[in-house]
């Protein structure tokens, strides 16, 4: 600040990340983008938040303070399950986990206010972003209240909310009060009155007290808030939270090529803060040499976030703005020739997944891909081929490899869908291709809003025979998930059998975890399926959800009582027929 000659700050970003200055890290994107408006911005990373102090440290900003959790919902940095904290935390230095508070939105913003009762608060990230209403919370396994009241913040901004920022930066330097400020799509924000929620088309949503109490009100309660994610025909959500009415404004606009890519083009120094040290940040080594080509996801499985984060309409930066990337990649000195990535929440989207989205958003009640492509869907590749193409033939660049999941439904949605396949197989798989199918039973598919069993399977054949083909010696890597709502002993078994089947041997096979603002979550907390009102089953016990996982890696040793067990339980230890000494995933 000294340097610059700055006297104070305008906007103070508190964040429980380590700061990076990378366009994968929320700060980074955020404090960037209100320096290039012009505003004088400062960074506290992973403050001590046991006392006042790092808080203080660059004085109180003149406009707002913007607090983020980090790039993760600090429960799930924190624990691997209720109970259990994790070892690691791959976006702190070193890894060292314990740098983050548990609910960190709630203690940073406790922390400020103790400091500067009248500052106001803005959060954001995707803590705050699927906490926006009453929630569950699967780590107190209780119906939460808005971290909006909670927190006691001013307002919340949802999604990736560079507009939402820079709305609420350039009315506030005007003198605006954050209070007035009810009109910002993308945002949240409290009123202690009902009259204030001026709109007729508001929707009031079931209460925060009926939620925590009926299942079927929380349920429902989701299905609204899941339907009026439009940008085009969103409704205006409130709901009562106790002593404040939670106002939900519709999502904002997507955002087009030219605004991505100045975003993307900030003057990001894509390393770790100095004060570092040079200690790593093991998330950043994931990231350093990938490029995002493009934001949103509508594939809308179930038990992920990305569909209330960032939607449902494919945002795409242009072929132009991501060369330039490339090219500040393939300058930096450690950069080998490989660019690890390219891709999105799924890597094949780059197109939208059809004209009416981009003008009426995604359809209500109808979604793109599941049960079946949508007969509107314009399933191509010839966008996201013509990006990579251009990448793998710039100067010092070897490789361009797609690590992102890709959705093979779309693949083979697409007409020229094995084009693509031959092509991506021959120049942008290192070896091993990540998909994930998620299961193999119908039941739990239906509820992942997953693709079928056919279509998976189809896609591994067309896979092999492709690189069989193109003399390529390639794997697949299927993921799995064990106990998702839905799934019981027997649908375990159904997918182990598939896993037997198809010679697949998963290192790892993710535990379903509730994270807040999924439909999966919805159906693990209420026991019904948000969108259908039926019954779901929920494996709730440890011992079940142990058996499951075990299931799903039948072969290792360590698993083998529990594999018996869950056998006999099933009929038999024959079920399963004798494991294979050396499958392969190929
Ligand atoms: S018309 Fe079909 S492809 Fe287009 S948004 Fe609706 S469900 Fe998706």
């Amino acid at each position: 600040m000294e340097r610059r000659g700055w006297d104070g700050l305008d906007f103070l970003c508190v964040v429980g990340d380590a700061y990076v200055d990378h366009p994968t890290f929320g700060h980074a994107i955020v404090s960037r983008l209100l320096e290039s408006l012009g505003f004088r911005v400062g960074v506290i990373a992973q403050p001590d938040w046991r006392c006042k102090d790092d808080f203080a440290r660059m004085g109180r900003p003149c406009l707002a303070v913007l607090v983020a959790a980090g790039n993760l919902d600090s429960m799930l940095s924190n624990y691997s399950s209720p109970g259990h904290k994790r070892r690691v935390d791959v976006y702190s230095p070193g890894g060292r986990p314990g740098l983050r508070p548990d609910r960190a939105t709630i203690v940073y913003c406790n922390r400020i206010r103790e400091l500067w009762k009248e500052t106001p608060i803005v959060i954001g990230g995707i803590e705050a972003s699927l906490r926006r209403l009453a929630h569950y919370d699967f780590w107190s396994d209780a119906v939460r209240r808005s971290i909006l009241v909670d927190s006691r913040a001013d307002m919340l901004v949802y999604g990736m909310a560079e507009s939402q920022l820079e709305e609420i930066a350039c009315r506030l330097a005007t003198g605006e009060s954050i209070a007035d400020m009810r009109d910002i799509p993308g945002t949240c924000w409290k009123t202690h009155d009902r009259e204030a929620i001026l709109t007729d088309e508001a929707i009031e949503l079931p209460a925060f007290d009926r939620v925590s109490e009926d299942k079927r009100a929380f349920a429902e309660a989701f299905r609204i808030f899941y339907m009026e994610q439009n940008f085009a025909n969103g409704r205006t959500l409130f709901q009562d939270n106790g002593s404040w009415f939670v106002v939900h404004n519709a999502p904002p606009r997507p955002l087009a090529s030219d605004a991505l890519d100045r975003i993307y083009a900030l003057p990001f120094v894509r390393a770790p803060h100095p004060s570092y040290g040079g200690e790593k940040i093991p998330a950043l080594a994931e990231v350093l040499f990938s490029i995002t080509s493009h934001r949103g996801c509508f594939g809308e499985c179930a038990f992920c976030a990305i569909t209330s984060h960032q939607g449902r309409v494919i945002q795409q930066r242009s072929v132009k703005g991501i060369v330039e990337e490339a090219k500040i990649l393939a300058a930096m000195p450690e950069f080998k020739g490989y660019i690890h990535d390219v891709g999105g929440p799924t890597a094949n989207f780059r197109r939208p997944s059809c004209k009416k989205s981009l003008t009426d958003g995604p359809c209500r009640g109808k979604s793109c891909l599941f049960p079946k492509p949508c007969g509107s869907l314009q399933a191509t590749h010839s966008a996201y081929l013509e990006l990579l193409r251009t990448l793998r033939a710039l100067p010092g660049i070897k490789k361009v490899f797609v690590r992102s999941g890709l959705r093979y439904d779309y693949i083979q949605a697409d007409p020229d869908g094995a084009e693509f396949l031959e092509e991506l197989c021959l120049h942008h798989v290192s070896g091993q291709l990540k998909i994930a199918p998620e299961h193999s039973h119908p039941a739990v598919l239906l509820r992942m809003r997953k693709a079928p069993r056919e279509t998976t399977v189809n896609f591994i054949r067309a896979y092999r025979e492709t690189n069989k083909r193109l003399g390529k010696d390639q794997f697949i890597v299927p993921y799995f998930m064990s106990s998702h709502p839905g799934c019981g002993l027997k649908e375990a078994l159904d997918l182990a059998l598939f896993i037997r089947d198809f010679a697949f041997r998963p290192e790892q096979v993710q535990d379903f975890a509730p994270t807040p603002g999924t439909a999966a979550s919805c159906m693990y907390h209420t026991g019904l399926d948000p969108f259908t009102g039926e019954a779901v089953f929920v494996e709730r016990t440890e011992e079940g959800r142990k058996m499951q996982r075990a299931l799903l890696q039948y072969w290792m040793p360590e698993n083998s009582e529990l594999v018996a067990r869950a056998l006999k339980l099933l009929g038999g230890a024959h079920l399963l027929g004798k494991p294979m000494d050396n499958a392969v995933s190929k």
